[in-house]
């Protein structure tokens, strides 16, 4: 389609399409007309509250101020996610956007740390690790600091609907229009069947260019209307179920995600400053909704503040998440459960990859080839990153664990794995959004130790080992004099 882009349609006013709106107005204000349509009378899927923190470069992208988002989202921070239960019972570890350690030389500090842990070192890998000294501490502060050592990548817990309407406010004030209404007949052109038009129960049209499916899990105009096809990927992530209910707050704020296994499907805690979100997710093969229902309702630790609600998933994605000329974001485009918080991110990254390959002068199939390959290798790592969580585990109380560990892998997980229990070295692929640091603590956690390690930790003498050590275990505690408790931190930070 070799038309110039002269306006965009938006589907969809959830999380996806307001972060649409928002950054390609800021993106190619003044060049495209924007508009988006969605219906208060369909809502929005309403849960998604934990991020990973790429998201702090898509806020500052748009100007956002850091203080005014966490007020109006009653947003908190997220340092890391407790997986409690997922290896044994009673054991947890926490998965934090830290890295342990520090760079000394050829090859990674988990090298080094293996040597020494081989030849009784009793110190786990995250006594090295400020997110999880942090994590455990209660605490937060920013630090302002060009040292590597310090580094402390953070997140945020925030209310999901408040932050599309937060968004909303911002691409509105940038020339976006928004339209309110039900789609209930989506035109085609009959010889190319490419998108023309909208047709909304009121009788409107909304006649466009280039269309972003963000209808959530309808996919209206790509899998509805376009007929793209949906890979499946239930035989290795079993979920398909998730029961939601928020409660009231505990006295303390913790600064990560708590995702607690169960004898089948796992819990998450989220933390705001006015409630918790919380869920359990599970498989319907291996558990009934009363099950479900009595393992959350018994695991909440505060009062439910509204009735529990069932959302229905089907873990996969869309083929071609840009078919023609409509581009598929959030859950339009496929789903994967929120075990490592990625949702919000494919959201994030799938609007970056569009406006990087924007077609303003027409659509080329070669960037439609390339922005599909991309999108295909992203949700294929994610998903074998929460395939690990799964697989490896040494739970013997049920069928389900039982289930995992038996899984056939998909090959290149396989490797992965292999590779790490053998040499103990990670290799990433690109657009991988999980880097060594994530898949370290994961593979450690769910109990794979590496047999060897690199030869060029051996470099240093035994007493050099341990000075080093010593040092980087001392240094990383340094920053901890300054850290406030995260409630105070909020308090603080959040005063008007
Ligand atoms: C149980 C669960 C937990 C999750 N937790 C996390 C998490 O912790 N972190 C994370 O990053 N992600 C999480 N997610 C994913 C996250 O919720 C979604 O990625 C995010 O909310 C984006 O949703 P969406 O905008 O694609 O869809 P939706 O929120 O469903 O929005 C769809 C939009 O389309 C509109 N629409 C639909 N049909 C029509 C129609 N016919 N006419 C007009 N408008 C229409 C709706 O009104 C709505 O505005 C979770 C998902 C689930 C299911």
């Amino acid at each position: 389609m070799q038309q110039p882009i002269k306006k965009v349609v938006i589907a969809g006013g959830g999380t996806a399409g307001w972060m649409t709106a928002a950054l390609m107005q800021k993106v190619l204000q003044g060049q495209i007309e924007i508009e988006l349509v969605e219906s208060e009378d369909i809502g929005i899927v309403g849960v998604g509250e934990a991020t990973i923190p790429p998201i702090q470069v898509f806020n500052q992208f748009l100007g956002v101020d850091e203080k005014e988002f966490l007020r109006e989202t009653n947003g908190t921070i997220k340092l890391a996610i407790q997986f409690e239960n997922w290896r044994v019972k009673g054991e947890s570890y926490l998965h934090t956007f830290g890295a342990p350690g520090t760079n000394l030389g050829f090859c990674n500090f988990q090298h080094y740390w293996l040597r020494a842990y081989k030849a009784g070192l009793q110190k786990s890998i995250w006594e090295y690790d400020l997110n999880y000294l942090c994590s455990v501490d209660g605490s937060f502060n920013k630090i302002n600091t060009q040292n590597p050592m310090f580094d402390m990548p953070y997140a945020y817990h925030f209310d999901s609907s408040l932050y599309g309407k937060y968004l909303r406010k911002i691409a509105e004030k940038g020339g976006v229009i928004r339209t309110e209404g039900i789609i209930e007949h989506v035109q085609q052109d009959p010889i190319y069947g490419n998108i023309t038009g909208l047709q909304l129960k009121s009788g409107k049209q909304i006649q466009g260019d280039l269309f972003i499916d963000c209808t959530g899990s309808r996919a209206i105009l790509s899998q509805q209307t376009l007929g793209v096809k949906y890979e499946d990927w239930s035989h290795w992530l079993a979920a398909d179920s998730a029961l939601a209910v928020q409660t009231n707050r505990f006295e303390k704020t913790l600064p990560y995600t708590r995702s607690i296994a169960h004898d089948k499907g796992w819990q998450w805690r989220i933390p705001l400053t006015n409630r918790n979100g919380n869920g359990i997710v599970f498989s319907s093969k291996y558990m009934t909704d009363e099950e479900a229902h009595d393992r959350l309702i018994n695991n909440l630790g505060s009062d439910p503040i509204n009735d529990v609600r069932k959302i229905s998933f089907r873990t996969g994605r869309t083929k071609e998440q840009w078919h023609k000329n409509v581009i598929s974001i959030g859950l339009a485009s496929g789903f994967l459960e929120p075990l490592e918080s990625t949702s919000i991110h494919l959201i994030q990254s799938a609007i970056v990859r569009l406006l990087k390959l924007f077609p303003h002068n027409g659509i080329q199939q070669s960037a439609v080839d390339l922005y599909n390959a991309e999108s295909k290798t992203e949700y294929e790592t994610i998903r074998d990153f929460i395939i690990l969580h799964y697989h490896v585990n040494e739970r013997t109380d049920s069928d389900f664990w039982q289930d995992m560990r038996n899984l056939p892998l998909p090959d290149r997980l396989a490797q992965k794995i292999q590779v790490f229990s053998d040499v103990g070295e990670i290799f990433n692929d690109q657009h991988d959004i999980f880097r060594d640091a994530s898949w370290l603590q994961v593979m450690l956690g769910q109990g794979i130790m590496p047999k060897d390690y690199h030869p060029a930790a051996n470099q240093m003498s035994e007493a050099q080992l341990t000075d080093t050590l010593d040092k980087v275990f001392a240094a990383k505690r340094q920053p901890l004099v300054k850290m406030l408790p995260h409630d105070d931190f909020l308090a603080h930070y959040l005063k008007v």
